[in-house]
């Protein structure tokens, strides 16, 4: 196949001569315009092969997004190709497989979920938390309220409050704040709270001391049915997610939690984030 363009069409006006088409040529509307206005005219060229192999190989094509658009159409149209040849081959069917797996990072610092009981011990009776910012998991948010945490070495204050209240209470902290606790760092997925640590709780109206409950989160990409359908990922999958950037990384051990309210969002700890230089605009991709 061979497409005539407006550049040819100049430059055989300038050399005074027809422009050779053979069945396999593909004019556009605005190169049979430009002929037109220019006097160049088209030659039955099939018997003229080596003057249209040396057109094609002296000649660069400069096309018009008109013109593209027409030649593809016609190809359509002609059936060279057909459509799903042409996404084939641009890429397309790659291109959507691939973004499926593309999915924004959610970044997680140290915080506490209570229980109702630990909530009104903490707070007084029948205390409800102020929501100050909702989170990208629905119906999660962040509370106006905050908490002390106490280890045997050391204590951390303003620790916040994600709401709404749990059947469990749960303390998420990062691995540098188990060291600055006297704690030892355990990476759990949320939930799976036994043999973890225990710590003292502090707030405005009382104290509670936890026998376990004290985790670092383990990276969790969290789906909806749907989304998990369309990336055919069910719950307690186990991925890996490859980052970008000047500190790019595989991460082996990243879990799938499917669940009837998820948000598509890969958590990862603040520590994690910073190691990888992710932030919460960053998007992360799930590698099999
Ligand atoms: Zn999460």
């Amino acid at each position: 196949m061979r497409l005539i363009t407006a550049k040819e069409i100049y430059q055989a006006k300038e050399e005074n001569k027809p422009i050779y088409i053979d069945k396999d040529t593909i004019v556009t509307p605005l190169a049979r315009d430009i002929a037109k206005e220019n006097n160049v005219s088209f030659e039955d060229g099939s018997s003229c092969k080596k003057e249209k192999v040396e057109v094609v190989e002296t000649k660069e094509c400069a096309l018009s997004e008109d013109e593209i658009y027409n030649i593809l159409k016609l190809g359509i149209e002609n059936k060279f190709f057909t459509e799903k040849d042409l996404e084939n081959l641009l890429g397309k069917e790659d291109e959507k497989k691939t973004s499926l797996n593309i999915i924004p990072v959610g970044i997680s610092g140290r915080h506490v979920h209570l229980s109702k009981e630990h909530l009104e011990i903490l707070f007084g009776k029948d205390y409800e938390l102020t929501p100050i910012k909702n989170l990208t998991q629905p119906g999660q948010f962040a509370s106006k309220e905050t908490v002390t945490l106490a280890g045997p070495k050391s204590v951390i204050e303003n620790v916040r409050i994600i709401g709404p209240v749990r059947s469990k209470t749960q303390v998420e902290i990062l691995t540098s704040d188990a060291f600055k606790l006297g704690l030892k760092p355990v990476v759990r997925l949320s939930g799976h709270l036994e043999g973890t640590p225990g710590i003292t709780i502090i707030g405005k109206k009382g104290t509670v001391v936890l026998d376990e409950g004290v985790i670092v989160s383990q990276r969790h990409i969290h789906l909806n049915e749907e989304q998990g359908r369309e990336r055919n990922l069910k719950n307690g999958d186990v991925v890996k997610l490859r980052t970008r950037g000047i500190r790019s990384a595989i991460l082996d051990n990243v879990s799938v939690r499917v669940g009837d309210n998820g948000y598509l969002d890969c958590h990862l700890d603040q520590e994690e984030a910073n190691a990888l230089g992710l932030n919460s605009k960053s998007y992360v991709e799930i590698v099999r």
